[in-house]
């Protein structure tokens, strides 16, 4: 077949993975091509993911603290909502970043194409332009960075335009009064924070019987209150079975002890989660194998079956994280130059962003359990922390597993403001194999949120003095 350009390093997809893969080979000294069918490159983490939906969390957060400050004599009056203005605010915070990632690709000389790439033999991807043109580029290696894709579900009309996934929700067209979030995992429950400062009545429905069933139930019970107070229904244990649209709005049908039979919204945030690309990519062509869910599996060194394509980031698999995209990104990239890396991570911090965020890294009590680990945990509430109280907030906890035997840290769980930050901690922690004694015995600047990470450990320890 013909050959239009050959390049060392094909990298398809510019997500976190792909980016950081394409730099790292480029400083590596490989001659390095990233396609990607936007026109921008950070993929779906800086377009339409973790970075607009965080630059909207700060903004539902400015409004969320002006009506807890308004009880506590700082009164403000409702704000006035310029969506259009927010929506530019937010575009432009995307627009720094992706523009900056495009700087770093050139001055890495690294190419980069805007095509819809397909594999078509082992050592060929053919690139289709938005205008049609197809070029056929020739590599040696290949990394597979595509990502992934929202579910959508059969009984959804998905093309109707009050149906929202995440991208359209990210848009921001509109506030819809009644919003339906269909999903109350991580990013659902991140937009439903979002929707609910800018004024939409939110209800939740979740299939499992509680809201973010990846955390421990006594982690979530916080966030589960918080919105339990402000949002019209959260739904547990419930199965939505029809969606029909019609000009009143999007009737949707429930199964659950507690929910109604119907209720009526005027739009539903479908957010049950992200399937991966691997079955769109003409994967075969190339030998490389993908599962039947459209993973692709790979080795440490993030090989897939066939030795020169490599494969990275939320096609790989669980967890669908951009931080570990990114640290897949410099394995494979690593590797793919000759160096002898693995990704070889102990553990992956997860973080919902909701409010109050919660975050856990490692064995949870859940998992602990259920594989009978000899654990113990140290907890610290926040209502002891001069500093969450004077934030205005209490219901915060710090909880870390413990091995009995070693007393080294196995995991940690973190609900409350800036969680999310909170939890590198804990990963630093374990990935060195810290006991309690190290993290208790580490001077914690005084008074921060950080001090509950030291005082869990004291709990554990039996030496915990008191706080404030
Ligand atoms: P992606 O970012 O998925 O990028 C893949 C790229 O490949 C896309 O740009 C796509 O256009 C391109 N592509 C696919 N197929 C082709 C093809 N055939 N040809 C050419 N190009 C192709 N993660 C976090 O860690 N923290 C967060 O706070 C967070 N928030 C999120 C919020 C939302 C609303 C969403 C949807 C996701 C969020 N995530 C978050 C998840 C995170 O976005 C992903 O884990 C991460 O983007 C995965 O990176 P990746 O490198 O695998 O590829």
């Amino acid at each position: 077949g013909r050959e239009d350009v050959h390049v060392g390093l094909l990298v398809l997809g510019a997500g976190p993975g792909g980016y950081t893969a394409a730099f790292r080979a480029a400083d590596l000294g490989l001659e390095v091509m990233v396609v990607d069918a936007r026109d921008t490159l950070g993929g779906v983490c800086l377009n339409v993911g973790c970075i607009p939906s965080k630059a909207l969390l700060h903004a539902a957060k400015v409004i969320a603290e002006t009506k807890e400050m308004s009880e506590h004599g700082l009164k403000f009056t409702a704000p006035e909502i310029d969506l259009g203005a927010l929506r530019s605010w937010k575009d432009g915070v995307v627009g720094r970043l992706v523009g900056g990632l495009a700087g770093l690709a050139k001055q890495r000389k690294v190419t980069t194409v805007q095509g819809h790439g397909r594999f078509v033999s082992a050592h060929r991807v053919e690139v289709t332009t938005t205008d049609g043109t197809t070029t056929v580029v020739g590599f040696d290696q290949a990394i597979v960075a595509a990502g992934s894709e929202p579910v959508r579900l059969p009984f959804v009309p998905h093309d109707d335009p009050r149906v929202l996934d995440s991208t359209s929700a990210l848009e921001l067209s509109d506030i819809p009064d009644r919003l339906l979030v269909l999903g109350g995992g991580i990013i659902g429950l991140e937009m439903a924070t979002v929707y609910a400062e800018l004024g939409s009545k939110i209800t939740v429905v979740e299939l499992m019987d509680q809201i973010i069933p990846g955390a421990d139930k006594d982690l979530v019970k916080p966030l589960a209150q918080h919105i339990g107070k402000r949002y019209d229904d959260v739904l547990l244990s419930t199965k939505v079975t029809d969606v029909t649209a019609d000009d009143d709005g999007l009737t949707v049908s429930f199964e659950g002890e507690k929910a109604p039979a119907t209720a009526t919204f005027d739009a539903v945030l479908v957010a049950v989660g992200r399937r991966p690309n691997g079955a769109a990519l003409g994967l075969d062509a190339a030998g490389v194998a993908v599962d039947d869910r459209g993973f692709v599996p790979v080795d440490a060194q993030m090989r897939t079956n066939a030795a020169h394509v490599f494969a990275i980031g939320d096609i790989v698999g669980q967890p669908m994280l951009a931080h570990k995209a990114v640290h897949e990104g410099k394995v494979a990239a690593e590797v793919a130059a000759g160096q002898k890396s693995a990704f070889d991570a102990r553990v992956i911090p997860s973080v919902a962003y909701t409010d109050p965020e919660v975050a856990w890294v490692g064995v949870t009590e859940n998992e602990a359990k259920a594989r009978g680990l000899s654990y113990g945990t140290g907890t610290f509430p926040w209502a002891a922390s001069g500093r969450s109280l004077s934030l205005g907030r209490s219901e915060g906890s710090t909880k870390v597993l413990f091995d009995t035997e070693t007393d080294r840290i196995i995991g940690a769980g973190i609900v409350g403001p800036s969680a999310g930050d909170l939890i590198a901690e804990a990963a630093l922690a374990i990935e060195m194999g810290a006991d309690a004694a190290d993290i208790g015995l580490t001077i914690h600047p005084h008074p921060t949120l950080s001090e509950t990470i030291g005082m869990a450990a004291e709990a554990f320890e039996g030496t915990l003095t008191d706080l404030y």
